[in-house]
């Protein structure tokens, strides 16, 4: 097979000047004088554009000494060097000087939109497709617009050119389709748009080479994953007769091969695999196996010598896990598809159901004269139990995501022609805009508004519309366990133990008599002392994040992205949209989802992740807590005011964080006295609306710190 690279790498790809303005930013005008002087002769019209030197492009052409039309000696226009340099500014005043828009030039005799689609300038693309750009020309090599955004791995111009008038599926000179060149640069993003949007996964270039063979050329898993689910049929035949597996065993990628096949949850012929049970009973059946094997271990704890009991107790917890994933789950390996399952949740259930069991045979009774003590446990495991439900069964806020496509269409073009279409402001996942302090949650699979984390004990994730519910879950659980606790310790002193202490027992004498006398009792009591550590360390943080008004992402990730994912003056990478350099996959947090990233973090990774003890180590904590305290938080109403938005769900604050897009220019504090103000100078009968919209922007002093929209450049 010809080496596909040696088609991509243009053979006169023009170079790309210096950016003066990027070299020394305070020198710039010294510099531009400079060379104004010293290099007269040189500065052309050409050169002008290249750097993005407005001045000198209006001097040139209000002098008459070039035109915008002008073309050098290579055929090339001032608009292609200003394209292919990102110069936005200048490329709008060589439009409005009558630059040809479509003009053919270099070698390649390409447009400059081509120009700048080859390195994913998206602003610049907007621009010139808002003045009539063809999207559909070919150059020279047979690529049009869309092959050459592809190639630039840029995702978001991806996007935005996938809303234009261009066939998606229009091919190259040698019969490749974007979503081949996708799947050939392993860009899993890319491959996923392009399917979005309706690309056919079947389709054949000259040597009958379908988007999964070249898939398998790249070997990367995730896009061989896509693929096949989309239908990519598993069996096509190139022109030598070469199935995608056969590749995959000739350029050594089988194990990728594998991997796709084996997290799509199908068998090596692409066929189903299947699981024992019903995707619902399956459920069902993980949900309550941890009640019953509790129930097994306990009574092994029981009945068993301690030192038998402890290693065939560890035996049974080992077969309830091996049980969930190889056989209910039906998967490879031992962590596989878990984090999707209510595993975790059925932990917490069991426990509940035996800490009640114990409770109401042995301490109700033998600790009758605790009334209080009992009456608040009551209340707490009432209470802990209801909301652990309502923390499972509410939505967590999904946003919302176009209902149609036009509507779709409308947002891109919106967020682009303002210069803000990137990962911040759209997720590419859902297809939808993404709300102010939302985060994608690959294991829900969608935007959640106000996210905080994925919870793995409550089988959902933690955001807006059910963190009250996680918190007073938790915390409930804490005075429950406590409690629980106090009552065994009662227990235990008024029994009367007679027993003599066991000769094998390494326990002083009392605790080994105590836990003879009732080992079932003590095994529970030890079991959810053990949850007490984490979820009070879980509770202390999130109970502080709530005061800060910080989510548990928000603090993770501060020191990466800045206040609440706000990414203020990065005019590059913002003119590059939301590039990927072909980083790999799941390294970003927006990235693909591999739909087991846990599965590199180790053992002690995973336990920190189940434990929500993570946020600790995962991104940068500590330079998130510290940048914090530095930066003003548009959100923050103070201590009183945090906690009583958190409670009201953003009532405090008068936002609706499925849909908030934007902080208003004043600041939410601001935004809302004028509103009160406002509406009682309407009439003081009325009842004030929960609303977000219908802030004036135009006026007061912001203070949108970390909001500032990405400069246009
Ligand atoms: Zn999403
Ligand atoms: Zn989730």
């Amino acid at each position: 097979m010809s080496d596909p690279t040696s088609i991509v790498t243009p053979t006169a790809e023009p170079t790309t000047a210096i950016n003066l303005e990027d070299a020394s930013g305070t020198n710039a005008s010294f510099a531009r004088q400079q060379i104004q002087t010293v290099y007269e002769p040189e500065i052309n019209i050409f050169v002008a554009a290249q750097r993005g030197d407005l001045d000198t492009l209006r001097m040139l052409i209000e002098s008459g000494k070039a035109k915008a039309t002008d073309r050098d000696d290579q055929n090339i226009t001032p608009l292609h060097w200003a394209a292919i340099n990102a110069q936005l500014p200048a490329c709008r005043y060589l439009l409005d000087q009558g630059a040809e828009v479509d003009a053919l030039g270099g070698d390649l005799v390409a447009t400059p939109m081509q120009w700048a689609a080859r390195n994913g300038y998206l602003y610049v693309i907007q621009l010139l497709i808002a003045h009539n750009a063809d999207p559909t020309i070919t150059d020279a090599q047979g690529y049009n617009t869309l092959h050459l955004v592809t190639h630039s791995s840029s995702v978001m111009s991806l996007l935005y050119l996938l809303h234009q008038p261009i066939s998606i599926d229009s091919r190259d000179a040698q019969g490749h389709t974007a979503l081949m060149w996708a799947a050939y640069q392993g860009d899993a993003l890319s491959v996923d748009l392009l399917l979005k949007h309706g690309a056919d996964p079947n389709t054949r270039d000259e040597s009958d080479l379908t988007p999964l063979h070249w898939a398998v050329v790249k070997g990367n898993r995730n896009c061989i994953r896509k693929l096949v689910e989309k239908g990519s049929d598993i069996n096509a035949k190139t022109r030598e007769g070469k199935t995608p597996r056969d590749m995959a065993v000739e350029l050594k990628s089988l194990g990728a091969w594998k991997r796709a096949l084996e997290e799509g949850g199908m068998l090596e012929d692409g066929t189903k695999k299947l699981k024992p049970l019903s995707e619902r009973n399956t459920k069902l059946a993980i949900f309550i196996l941890p009640t019953i094997f509790f129930y097994l271990i306990f009574t092994t704890l029981r009945v068993m010598p301690w030192y038998t009991g402890i290693l065939l107790a560890m035996a049974e917890f080992f077969a309830m896990h091996h049980i969930v994933t190889r056989v209910l789950l039906n998967s490879a390996s031992y962590s596989d598809g878990v984090i999707q399952s209510p595993y975790y949740a059925g932990i917490i259930f069991g426990s509940l159901v035996w800490v009640a069991y114990c409770w109401t045979t042995r301490l109700v009774h033998q600790t009758s004269h605790h009334a209080f003590a009992h009456l608040m446990f009551a209340l707490a495991y009432g209470l802990c139990v209801y909301n652990f439900i309502r923390s499972i069964t509410l939505d967590p806020g999904t946003c919302p995501k176009p209902a149609n496509d036009g509507e779709l269409r409308a947002i891109v073009e919106e967020l682009a022609s303002e210069g803000r279409l990137n990962g911040q402001t759209f997720c590419i996942q859902c297809m939808a805009r993404k709300a102010l302090r939302s985060k994608h949650c690959r294991i829900c699979d969608k935007c959640v508004a106000r996210h905080d984390h994925h919870c793995p004990w409550v089988w959902n994730c933690v955001g807006v519309n059910n963190h009250r519910q996680f918190i007073l879950f938790v915390s409930t659980l804490v005075v429950g366990v406590i409690l629980f606790d106090y009552l065994t310790y009662a227990y235990y002193s008024t029994v009367n133990i007679a027993s003599e202490p066991s000769s094998t027992c390494l326990l002083p004498d009392d605790l080994c008599t105590i836990t003879a006398y009732d080992p079932f009792l003590f095994s529970v009591a030890c079991w959810s002392t053990l949850q007490l550590l984490w979820t009070f360390i879980l509770l202390a943080s999130q109970l502080y994040q709530v005061m800060r008004q910080m989510t548990t992402f928000e603090v993770s990730n501060l020191g990466r992205y800045g206040f609440m994912g706000g990414r203020g003056g990065q005019s590059l990478a913002s003119q590059m949209g939301h590039r990927h350099q072909h980083a790999p996959m799941g390294a970003s947090e927006d990235g693909p989802a591999p739909a087991h990233a846990h599965q590199h973090t180790g053992c002690g990774g995973t336990l920190l992740q189940l434990t929500g003890l993570d946020i600790f180590t995962r991104g940068r904590a500590a330079d998130g807590l510290a940048r914090a305290r530095k930066a003003s938080n548009p959100f923050d109403l103070g201590i009183i005011g945090n906690c009583k938005d958190f409670w009201t769900a953003g009532r405090e604050l008068g936002v609706e964080y499925d849909r908030l897009y934007d902080v208003p220019l004043e600041g939410f504090r601001e935004a809302r006295k004028r509103r009160e103000r406002e509406e009682e100078d309407e009439g003081r009968g009325r009842k004030p609306k929960s609303h977000f919209m219908g802030f004036s922007l135009s006026f007061g002093r912001g203070s949108r710190s970390g909001y500032e929209p990405v400069s246009q450049v």
